[in-house]
């Protein structure tokens, strides 16, 4: 019998079984993918914190986020451009990979091409059934189990537990590109409506087109390649671009009896922009913490796996819930008022005068800066 199974190889996934195993517990992690680390829709954009609190392989960065662009529904442009870059932006697949071969050489074992169809949680352990790459059904016994499935919630049924409630729209395509190093973002309704999207140039080589909105992803990405190359809408196959959804929110309960979610599975993705990969990080550090206690006292029951949720949504919720509402009141917004609101931004120069309170992965305290700006606040108080 193993002592953790997790379902999911993700970087929550991975992680998770990477530090389990580092505890000297036997894990073991299966992924439905037949390789780890590839086809993973992301940017890959990562800030500073993140590579020093997970001192995270810095040999897969990339590209930076350092100037950045934004640009209004009418064209106003505003420039950002900090001492020292705000993040990182690394090659996905090997970040991915990085974890998998720390996890094995810690001792996990990782099985590919197989899905997890079926867990039962029983008094004395946790049944896991698989389904093979050569199609063979096999059971598998552990003390506990961790989903890290991502948006992939088929197995919540199985062990009782509710699926997140609300989702943007994700979509991206990398593509050859020779404009300068400048992130660029793009808000308004005919972009990216109820987010944005973006530009991120990687190393010269492309850059990463993407962008978060409410509804047909499709529509909006090709009016994006559209806008950073006219012609493009028609040129990318659409085997190019890719599409997913991006949870919303923190689900309401993320442990049960031997059961931990970990990961964007769990919600612990930034509502504002759909960052997923530092929260997911925090969160897999935080199943390690419990797990390891649990494992200790021989104690696998829900009322004591629930500090893990206590842990997690104590660091991040209130970043979450404040996020949702502004990301929810930003996409009220007409794009004559986010031309105003840019406008303001940029008349007072708010980025540069809030340069010590922005964070590119803690938000709250900068949006609510923004908000206490007089002629901000005037503007947003106005009926939509
Ligand atoms: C367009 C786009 C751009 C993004 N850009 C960024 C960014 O720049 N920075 C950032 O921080 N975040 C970004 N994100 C979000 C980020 O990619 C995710 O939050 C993160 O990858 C989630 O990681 P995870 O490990 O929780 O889940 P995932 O990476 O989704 O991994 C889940 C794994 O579980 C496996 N799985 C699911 N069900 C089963 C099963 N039944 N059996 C076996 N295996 C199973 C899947 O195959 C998958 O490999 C972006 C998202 C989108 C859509």
């Amino acid at each position: 019998m193993d002592d953790v199974i997790i379902v999911g190889g993700g970087h929550a996934g991975l992680y998770t079984a990477y530090r389990l195993a580092c505890e000297g517990l036997r894990v073991r992690l299966f992924d439905q993918k037949d390789k780890i680390g590839y086809s993973v829709v992301c940017t890959g954009v990562i800030g500073a914190e993140a590579f020093s609190k997970f001192d995270l392989p810095k040999e897969h960065i990339i590209g930076a986020v350092q100037n950045v662009r934004f640009v209004s529904p009418f064209g106003t442009v505003l420039d950002y451009s900090p001492p020292a870059p705000l993040a990182w932006i690394v090659d996905r697949a090997r970040f991915n990979l990085h974890f998998a071969e720390q996890a094995l050489g810690h001792g996990a074992q990782i099985i590919t091409s197989a899905r997890v169809t079926d867990i039962h949680i029983k008094k004395q352990n946790v049944s896991v059934c698989t389904v093979l790459q050569d199609g063979e059904v096999k059971t598998w016994d552990a003390k506990a189990i961790v989903l890290a499935t991502g948006v992939n919630y088929k197995l919540f049924d199985a062990v009782d537990l509710i699926p997140a409630k609300k989702f943007l729209c994700g979509a991206q395509a990398q593509i050859p590109y020779e404009g300068d190093d400048r992130t660029q973002i793009y808000v308004g309704r005919e972009v990216a409506p109820g987010a944005f999207a973006w530009v991120a140039p990687i190393n010269h080589r492309g850059a990463r087109v993407g962008l978060l909105c409410e509804e047909q992803p499709l529509i909006y990405i090709r009016r994006l390649l559209d806008l950073v190359r006219p012609g493009w809408r028609d040129d990318i196959p659409e085997s190019d671009i890719e599409v997913r959804p991006v949870a919303q929110g923190p689900i309401d309960r993320s442990y049960t009896d031997r059961v931990l979610v970990v990961g964007e599975a769990a919600g612990q993705i930034k509502t504002t922009t759909g960052g997923g990969i530092y929260y997911g990080l925090l969160g897999a550090e935080f199943a390690v913490e419990t797990l390891k206690k649990a494992f200790q006292k021989n104690q696998f029951k829900a009322s004591f796996l629930s500090n893990y949720e206590r842990l997690w949504k104590k660091r991040i919720a209130d970043e979450l819930q404040f996020g949702y509402y502004f990301r929810k009141l930003f996409s009220k917004f007409s794009d004559e008022q986010i031309e105003e609101f840019l406008s303001r931004v940029k008349e007072e120069d708010v980025l540069n005068a809030l340069q010590q309170e922005a964070d590119f992965d803690w938000h709250k305290s900068v949006i609510f800066s923004i908000f206490n700006i007089p002629t901000v606040r005037r503007m947003i108080q106005q009926p939509f």
